[in-house]
């Protein structure tokens, strides 16, 4: 048991078993151990692993090879797709066991919140719709604390967003970050009469700026999550030392330098052995001096962002957009339409000077493409996370 992933034991014992194994000192896995175990799942991971012997010899698997791993039909599983960002779709198996494990996970960093036994928490999810708060919340009691929850769309209307945390003042908000930085922008006053006290936004990478508004409107500690739709929740950073401690007893995580690969030991349903996630991740080197040993990671790069195809067909990565060189501008976000053209969004304190770089620059980006630049980067309103580089085309 000891090395094996807590969906195992029994579901009351999850929360103790998640809380014990991060203050424990790390266990290594057996990862010959663990092939065989792929192995004997079926033919596609046998074949897959064929003659190797050794973990790194198994080749990674990739987004378009997910739709062949055959599911077992004795087990239910319920679907869910991920958000494209990464530039393609794919749908993920869990049965409801794997489903009622991943929220375990999700919930293992408030065990070490600093939060009363009884929690209100409103959450930012996909969609426009905002619950009233005269609604039923939905219940949960994890490691001891209760927490009552409202969701709301993250491109929902600001005033009834305003409305349901000032009615309710829950002590945690969480879900998609840009959802959040939106709703800051868009009620463009302070908001820490609300009385948050921590703000665990996920989804998307993090950037300083977002992370500085959401500390700054809401008077609330940032503690950010890292974690995908096919894996479950990856890392969090931590109340105590504020590094993003990974969750390495239940997912094995390559931090190799062509994306992370990730293989959850909790997923046997749709089992993903060395699966490519692609984001840039590296091993901490130095131990933190933390309750919490669950080993730290440093998330490098994680792009989400849509290519953009220029007038001669030709793909254009969203890492050629270096707008930061722009003098005065603050934000931007770049879409294309699905007859080609650009819109360009932007931020400014001095917008006329910005809109003149914005226009040489995006033209000799992207050549022989009709474009419409636009002053305040919120009104492209597509539901789903932030991309700061999107397109129908792609
Ligand atoms: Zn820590």
């Amino acid at each position: 048991m000891k090395n094996r992933s807590a969906i195992h034991a029994s579901q009351s014992q999850w929360a103790n078993l998640l809380r014990q194994r991060a203050l424990d000192l790390p266990v290594s896995h057996d990862l010959d151990k663990l092939l065989n175990r792929y192995r004997r799942h079926g033919r596609f991971y046998a074949d897959r692993i064929g003659t190797a012997d050794a973990w790194t010899q198994v080749r990674p698997l990739e987004k378009p090879e997910l739709a062949l791993i055959p599911l077992d039909p004795a087990t239910p599983t319920r679907e869910a797709r991920t958000s494209g960002t990464s530039g393609l779709q794919v749908t993920i198996h869990n049965s409801r066991r794997e489903r009622e494990f991943r929220r375990a996970l999700l919930y293992r960093p408030q065990i070490f919140y600093d939060l009363p036994e009884s929690v209100t928490q409103v959450v930012f999810v996909d969609g426009r719709w905002c619950a009233d708060p005269n609604m039923s919340p939905k219940e949960f009691t994890f490691a001891g604390r209760h927490y009552r929850t409202w969701f709301t769309g993250a491109s929902a209307e600001p005033a009834a967003i305003l409305n349901l945390l000032e009615t309710l003042r829950p002590q945690l908000i969480r879900g998609i970050a840009s959802g959040i930085v939106r709703f800051i922008g868009e009620s463009q006053r302070s908001l820490d009469h609300i009385g948050v006290s921590i703000i665990g936004p996920g989804g998307e990478f993090l950037t300083n700026e977002w992370r500085n508004l959401m500390e700054q409107a809401f008077g609330a500690t940032v503690l950010d999550r890292y974690g995908s739709t096919e894996t479950g929740a990856i890392a969090w950073q931590c109340p105590h030392c504020h590094r993003y401690h990974a969750n390495t007893d239940e997912i094995i995580l390559e931090a190799d330098p062509a994306g992370l690969i990730a293989t959850p030991l909790f997923v046997s349903s749709q089992p993903l052995l060395r699966y490519r996630l692609g984001d840039i991740v590296t091993f901490d080197n130095e131990r933190t001096d933390c309750l919490v040993q669950l080993p730290t990671i440093t998330i490098n790069v994680a792009r989400r962002d849509d290519w953009i195809i220029d007038g001669a067909g030709r793909r254009i990565s969203p890492l050629s957009f270096q707008f930061e060189q722009v003098p005065h501008l603050t934000a931007w976000r770049l879409h294309q339409l699905i007859d080609g053209s650009l819109h360009l969004f932007f931020d400014s304190d001095r917008p006329e000077i910005a809109r003149q770089m914005l226009v040489q620059h995006l033209a000799e980006a992207v050549p022989d493409r009709p474009y419409r630049i636009t002053r305040g980067i919120w009104k492209l309103d597509r539901p789903g996370k932030f991309k700061r580089v999107s397109s129908d085309l792609a």
